[in-house]
């Protein structure tokens, strides 16, 4: 497509368009807490509680949550000789967001070549280029299993309070199941995206049949299995999902090929790129899985997405796609043109252009014209999280499977029997509620504890004007605590393991050093943390987040999240350049601006 086809001030309108229908004054508030009469859709269907005697023992290391930060972070420990490593987590196994999400056709959307952690080390070959989410939690089991990190660990456990006790330099983790227990350095790894939110749609309290959220997928009901089995429980239903997110793209295909009848009700469409999934040839893998393939692989990604040597692309994917492009269009302007405005004209020709591919991909493959029409997106594609897939469009074509549109006002009304959009009700056997997860939230409601750091002061007192750390990970009055988590490191967010696995990098080698010099305390100064959140200041921030994005997590619901969310950015420079400045200051050893007593 050439840019001279593209007419843009017509697309900037109709961006603006349909982003105005779907601005609304409530924003993060238009969600259900799911709580109290909607308990249940949190309880978990995949494991049987256990019941166990409190803990009241020491480790020298707690991690809280057991997903990708946790293992990455367990296994490093390990390797450097810390052995008892606790990793408490609400789930009832390792995987945290691939522990939940075992919905029909979930897969990573990030290659797992560079997706999956430890790869390398564990030996086990990725089976497609996109695994499916069973493969990814045994991923998850069997770092467990290979560092031991299941003989220690408290499932179905979640924790209530950290407390720094500074004379005896430790943590004191009090859970929900009566543990009260004591660690010497805590790693915190909730993830970004693991408390299910409900739409807050009128009488959604009403409904009499039966329903669930897709992160606890009720295979019961559905039959089926997370491997792709048809759910020939649905056989004879009238199936409704609401929301059409990538949760949504991922199962819609699944429920359409078993449903009696499936309707799709869609408040804004994603936008759908291709998928290209293939099996990875064994042969292939033997010959590039040299030692250091893996890091080799994260670093080339990285480089293609954010800054760096990107000569070669090894993943090839609709994430290293678009950063072609905008390169591209970046290099058509001379050296002393590379000017801020100028490149951000160059980012948004090529998204226009990437965009207009992705709708026309709708037209190619939606035959009724009016539901081809209704399935575009229009906006630019980071205003939204992308979508790649290559049968969620084809499931349109089924006679059995209806898109309901709501043009951009959402679900008007749920009876007990039905949904109900302008005016109309579709009576339906089952809701699903493919509709996201907390992300406005404050830390402390979705962690569930506010820690209390040295004097009694909490994290929520501390990041009260947003948050303050140095390399996202240390907190100034938190000692030998972690956080583990993109924000103010290299918030690279097309593959977030990248982030997790350079921090596990960092506080194995942090401990590791704190032993052998015989510290008992990890503290960042008052003063590096300032000057690292001045340098955060400095960051433009997400070119994602223009003025003119759909409302949707990534920009606070289209409202003003508030001088805080400035310091919800990352290193200026960008991720590679972070990686590398991380690494430089790994190896000094003097691991500038944190004190150790
Ligand atoms: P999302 O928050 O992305 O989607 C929620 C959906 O519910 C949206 O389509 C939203 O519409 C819709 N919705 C909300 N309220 C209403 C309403 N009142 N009426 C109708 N529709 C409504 O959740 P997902 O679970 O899909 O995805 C969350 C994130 O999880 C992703 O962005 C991604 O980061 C991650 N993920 C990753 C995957 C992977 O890597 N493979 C797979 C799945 C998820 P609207 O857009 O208008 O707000």
């Amino acid at each position: 497509m050439t840019q001279q086809a593209i007419d843009k001030e017509a697309l900037r309108k109709k961006y603006i368009e349909e982003r105005n229908k779907r601005l609304r004054a409530d924003g993060n508030a238009q969600y259900l807490e799911v709580k109290g009469q909607f308990g249940h859709y949190l309880e978990d269907p995949y494991t049987p509680r256990v019941e166990r005697e409190p803990k009241t023992d020491h480790v020298t290391f707690a991690f809280i949550g057991g997903g990708f930060g946790g293992l990455a972070t367990g296994a490093r420990l390990v390797e450097a000789g810390i052995g008892d490593v606790r990793i408490v987590e609400k789930g009832g196994d390792f995987g945290g967001t691939w522990y939940w999400n075992r919905y029909p056709g979930a897969q990573c959307d990030t290659a797992s070549m560079i997706y999956m952690p430890l790869l390398e080390e564990t030996g086990h070959r990725p089976s497609e280029k996109y695994a499916h989410a069973p493969e990814i939690l045994a991923q998850c089991q069997r770092i467990g299993r290979q560092y031991k990190l299941y003989d220690n660990a408290l499932f179905h456990t979640q924790v209530r309070s950290l407390t720094w006790d500074d004379a005896r330099s430790r943590w004191l983790i009090q859970t929900d199941r009566g543990d009260a227990f004591t660690a010497q350095y805590i790693g915190l790894g909730t993830g970004p995206l693991h408390v299910p939110k409900l739409p807050g749609i009128h009488g959604i309290e009403t409904f009499q049949g039966h329903s669930f959220h897709t992160s606890r997928w009720d295979y019961e009901y559905t039959g089926g299995d997370p491997l792709g089995a048809p759910l020939v429980g649905l056989a004879d239903k009238r199936v409704a999902i609401i929301g059409t997110g990538a949760t949504a793209v991922q199962c819609v295909p699944h429920l359409a090929r078993s449903s009696k009848a499936l309707f799709v009700f869609q408040r804004t469409p994603s936008s759908i790129d291709v998928r290209n999934n293939v099996p990875i040839d064994p042969d292939w893998f033997a010959s590039i899985a040299t030692p250091g393939w893996q890091q080799r692989w994260l670093e080339n990604f990285t480089a293609n997405q954010a800054g760096g040597n990107a000569e070669v692309d090894l993943v090839q994917d609709g994430w290293t796609d678009l950063a072609r492009r905008i390169r591209e269009q970046i290099r058509k302007l001379a050296p002393q043109e590379r000017t801020v405005p100028k490149m951000l004209v160059a980012y948004e020709d090529a998204d226009f252009e990437k965009m207009e591919e992705i709708r026309a991909r709708v037209d190619a493959i939606v035959r009724e014209r009016e539901t081809a029409a209704k399935l575009k997106a229009w906006y630019r594609q980071l205003c939204k999280r992308p979508c790649f897939h290559d049968t969620y469009l084809q499931s349109f074509n089924a006679d059995s499977v209806h898109l309901v549109d709501t043009d951009g006002k959402g679900v008007e009304r749920i009876t007990a029997t039905g949904v109900v959009v302008a005016g109309k009700e579709y009576p339906v056997d089952c809701i699903i509620y493919a509709s996201g997860f907390e992300v406005g939230t404050a830390y402390q409601r979705r962690a569930g504890f506010d820690p209390v750091g040295r004097d009694g002061r909490t994290l929520s007192e501390h990041w009260s004007q947003g948050m303050r750390t140095k390399h996202g990970m240390h907190v100034h009055g938190f000692p030998n605590a972690f956080f583990v988590q993109p924000t103010q490191g290299a918030n690279l967010i097309s593959n977030v393991p990248h982030n997790l696995t350079e921090a596990a990098r960092t506080i194995a080698m942090l401990v590791a050093h704190a032993r052998d010099q015989g510290h008992q305390q990890i503290e960042v100064t008052e003063a590096a943390e300032r000057a690292w959140v001045e340098l955060m200041l400095t960051s433009v921030g997400r070119m994602t987040q223009s003025p003119d994005c759909t409302p949707g997590y990534y920009n606070n619901e289209g409202q003003d999240p508030g001088p805080a969310a400035r310091l919800n950015v990352g290193y200026p420079a960008g991720a590679t350049a972070y990686f590398k400045y991380l690494d430089e200051w790994r190896r000094s050893g003097r691991f500038e601006g944190l004190a150790f007593r």
